[in-house]
């Protein structure tokens, strides 16, 4: 029996992978990349990188594979041995097969990819009420919430936390992300959470932690 090291988030915009994220990262001692919010602050800072993905981001585009497959080629080698999941990445089968194949060369593998299954109509309710952190990037379900419980900062709406926008996602998700959770599935390395109505996150995580158990024993 091997321990779960190297992990993947999938999931569509809102559907609680931040959430389960932190929990996955605190249970298994992960080292978290959001390939997202590390976009995000690129931006922020107005590197060269955060200049050559604003345009994708305001627009609610996916970057181009090439960009964000160099970011993680790059954070992954940085991290060496330690466990890490990521969140928001691989994103199209061509990312996963760039990731496959980086890990591939360095005798590494994915051990499993939690595939957060969330209903369309439950995730339009949460992007309505939802507001992030500016500093700290902790998401709340509150449309009133001003200031962050949890660092002090700035509480703001998202620039694509509408529902056009999310209109948008969602379809490049089915297009393009479903896609990645098949192709993990074919290679019997889904760990599956269908979420059809509000749940309590400590429950849902409650339930992730047995299923990667139950996971873990059969491999
Ligand atoms: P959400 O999880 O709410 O969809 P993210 O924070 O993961 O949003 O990503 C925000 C934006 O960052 C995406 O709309 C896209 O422009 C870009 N992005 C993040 N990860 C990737 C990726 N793996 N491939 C392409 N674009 C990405």
């Amino acid at each position: 029996m091997k321990a779960l090291r190297h992990f993947i988030l999938v999931g569509a915009p809102a559907s609680g992978k931040g959430t389960q994220g932190r929990f996955l990262s605190e249970t298994f001692g992960l080292n978290p990349l959001s390939t997202g919010s590390l976009l995000r602050r690129e931006v922020e800072k107005c590197s060269e990188l955060g200049h050559q993905v604003n345009y994708y981001m305001s627009n609610a585009m996916l970057v181009p594979d090439q960009l964000v497959n160099d970011v993680v080629r790059g954070w992954l080698a940085d991290m060496g041995d330690r466990p890490w999941l990521l969140d928001g990445y691989p994103r199209t089968v061509a990312q996963a097969e760039n990731l496959d194949h980086f890990l591939n060369s360095r005798g590494d593998s994915v051990d499993v990819v939690v595939w957060m299954d969330v209903s369309r109509e439950l995730i339009e309710q949460r992007i309505c009420r939802r507001r992030e952190c500016s500093t700290c990037g902790h998401i709340v379900q509150d449309a009133n919430a001003r200031v962050c419980s949890e660092c002090g900062g700035e509480m703001v709406t998202r620039k694509d936390d509408n529902l056009e926008a999310f209109a948008r996602r969602w379809a490049d998700f089915e297009a393009m992300t479903l896609p990645v959770a098949r192709y993990y599935e074919a290679r019997g390395k889904v760990v599956k959470m269908t979420i059809n109505s509000e749940r309590d996150a400590a429950d849902v995580s409650r339930e992730l932690a047995q299923k990667l158990e139950d996971f873990r024993r059969s491999h």
